[in-house]
């Protein structure tokens, strides 16, 4: 039997019709290596953000579903140009999207989780010598509505796909030639990482490195699918391996520095100081399917018999947080709830942290003399976090980069501008 290889495309590798020709290509290359090929692609260029902004120029709080419905008709334009590109140079080749696939999630819109992949159709397409394209980032449920699973979910589509075809890899082919110590848009002299173990690249990605989706690698190390990242434009460059960590020598004590500027903090006040408060505002939230970061409750007040709890979720949830922490206010009998979006999250993720002390210190004190306050830690085995403005996101990415000695000579050649903030 043939080994299967899973490509996978981001926005700008399609961006137009002459991109998708050379994707073609690509893709045809690999499948002259004697491989099976199956392609996932995501919208061409910016045609989701395009999306997202029709929806709210017509209503400022549009269903989660009629979104959904949306956004997931990106990916369908890309599947059928790359496919009809595949065609135009004699190959065979069929585009799929989920539905067709049969790409279960749950029932749950905006951030489905896939639950299921059935791979007949794909199987059957394969062994009639199609190159399969199948659309990223959307899924259908049991009863036949369409989820998307995320903004950058194509990545979490096509290793999925990988995992249930037990795929001999998955490639995913962006914009620049691999996972960087940090966005390379931010320091143009980070350094690409050969490898980087799947733990690291989990907390990277949890931490705002959009190079690959989280639940991407969550899944890749699930199922242990070998994952690349790797240049489309560049197609001789071997790009970042992600691979277990007991493959791996890890010798560096922080491998990245990554920000996360899509975070809300919000901070409820004076809550009765008694068992059960959390938990009743913790699942207040979860009933909501809204995801918390950080969470830190201070000190109680004695005297008051009360304590504040503060923690952060993603600024898409915010209007739904809104909502419900009003109820939950009423609940706890809180004094108030306060609303900060003016924050980042700033981290630094490396196994070699471990038993290594002085890392903590020295971010803290590189924020400090960059004249960087901090109002709120939180840490995992891997990682250091701190919440700080906004508008000192960048200075104090430099700045860790730089202290933690994770540039190169080199300058990364990237394609992407960095969004507005
Ligand atoms: P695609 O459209 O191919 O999915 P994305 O824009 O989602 O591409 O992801 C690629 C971008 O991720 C790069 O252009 C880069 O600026 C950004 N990025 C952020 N952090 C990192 C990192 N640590 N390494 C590489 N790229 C990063
Ligand atoms: N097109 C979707 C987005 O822009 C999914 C993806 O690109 O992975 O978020
Ligand atoms: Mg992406």
């Amino acid at each position: 039997m043939k080994k299967i290889i899973v490509q996978k495309f981001g926005g700008t590798s399609v961006a137009d019709t002459e991109k998708i020709k050379n994707v073609a290509q690509t893709v045809i290359r690999e499948k002259n290596n004697g491989n099976d090929v199956v392609v996932v692609v995501s919208a061409m260029g910016h045609t989701t953000d395009h999306l997202v902004k029709l929806a709210n120029e017509i209503n400022p709080n549009p269903s989660a579903r009629e979104m959904d419905m949306l956004l997931s008709t990106g990916e369908c334009v890309s599947i059928a140009l790359l496919s009809m590109a595949i065609q135009a140079t004699g190959h065979k080749a069929v585009s799929f999207n989920a539905t067709q696939i049969g790409i279960l999630t749950e029932n749950v819109h905006s951030k489905a989780r896939i639950v299921d992949i059935k791979t007949e159709k794909l199987k059957k397409n394969l062994e009639e010598g199609n190159i399969i394209v199948v659309a990223g980032f959307q899924g259908v449920t049991e009863d036949g509505e369409i989820t998307t699973l995320g903004r950058g979910g194509s990545d979490t589509s096509a290793v999925a796909l990988a995992a249930a075809l037990n795929a001999e890899r998955c490639d995913i082919y962006t914009d620049v030639e691999g996972v960087y110590t940090t966005d390379p848009r931010v320091v143009p002299n980070a350094s690409r990482l050969d490898s980087i173990s799947y733990e690291e690249m989990l907390e990277l990605a949890h931490a705002g490195a959009n190079v690959l989706h989280p639940r991407s690698v969550e899944t890749a190390k699930q199922y242990a699918v070998p994952l690349r990242v790797r240049s489309s434009f560049k197609l001789d460059n071997m790009g970042t391996l992600i691979l277990g960590v007991e493959k791996m020598e890890i010798n560096r004590p922080v491998a990245g520095v990554a920000a996360d500027l899509t975070q809300v903090r919000i901070v409820v006040r004076e809550i009765p100081d008694t068992p059960g408060e959390a938990a009743t505002l913790f699942s207040y939230l979860a009933d909501e399917n809204i995801s918390v970061d950080m969470i830190i409750q201070s000190y109680a007040r004695k005297e008051a018999n009360t304590n504040d709890i503060a923690f952060t979720v993603s600024i898409d949830d915010l209007p739904k947080a809104q909502e419900v922490l009003e109820k939950v206010k009423v609940k706890l009998g809180a004094e108030s709830v306060k609303f900060d979006d003016d924050i980042a999250k700033v981290s630094i993720i490396g196994a070699g942290m471990i038993d290594r002390p002085g890392i903590a210190s020295t971010m803290f004190k590189t924020l400090a003399d960059a004249g960087i306050n901090i109002k709120m830690i939180s840490t995992s085995e891997i990682k250091i976090s701190c919440l700080i403005q906004k508008a000192d996101a960048q200075k104090a990415v430099k700045a860790l980069h730089e202290v933690f000695n994770l540039g190169c000579d080199e300058i990364a050649e990237v394609k992407g501008t960095l969004p507005d903030v």
